[in-house]
């Protein structure tokens, strides 16, 4: 800021008279700050309104990824044990269950994530979609694996 009497530029804007010319120098920011104040308030109040869109497609697909995700590792445990093939084909049936599922709410996720951006919940259902592709292609690995004798 500057003097508004002889234009000498002022260091900083708690100076209260010119060093220049001596005199009293009103701080213009005053009255702004005031105005300011409501704006960045109302602002504050909605910037978290907006992340709190969260999609709740994304958090279903990270749910239903992660019980297949507990599936496959519950087959790949009856596998290591080599469990009856009823018991195997039971948990590798949830998995088979949950997988198609996982993938659906992670597409429509991602879907949602593109069309709107202030949704958030992205990474969630990439995550979801992610595990339940892997998890259900390695379930029906497991248990063709032991249905094939291998
Ligand atoms: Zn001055």
């Amino acid at each position: 800021m500057f003097c508004p009497e002889c234009g000498h530029p002022l260091e900083s804007e708690a100076v209260k008279f010119c060093p220049n010319c001596g005199k009293r120098v009103i701080a213009p920011a005053a009255p702004e700050t005031v105005e300011e104040t409501p704006l960045s308030a109302s602002q504050s109040v909605q910037e978290p309104a907006e992340p709190a869109t969260r999609s709740k497609l994304c958090t279903a697909a990270l749910l239903l990824g992660a019980g297949t995700f507990v599936f496959a590792v519950l087959t790949l445990i009856a596998r290591m044990l080599d469990l009856h093939l009823m018991a195997l084909g039971a948990v590798a049936t949830g998995a088979f269950f949950l997988a198609p599922l996982a993938c659906c709410f992670g597409i429509a996720g991602i879907a949602v994530r593109i069309a709107n951006r202030h949704k958030r919940g992205l990474p969630s259902a990439i995550v979801g979609l992610v595990l339940g592709l892997v998890c259900g292609c390695a379930a029906a690995y497991l248990l063709l694996a032991r249905m094939l004798g291998l």
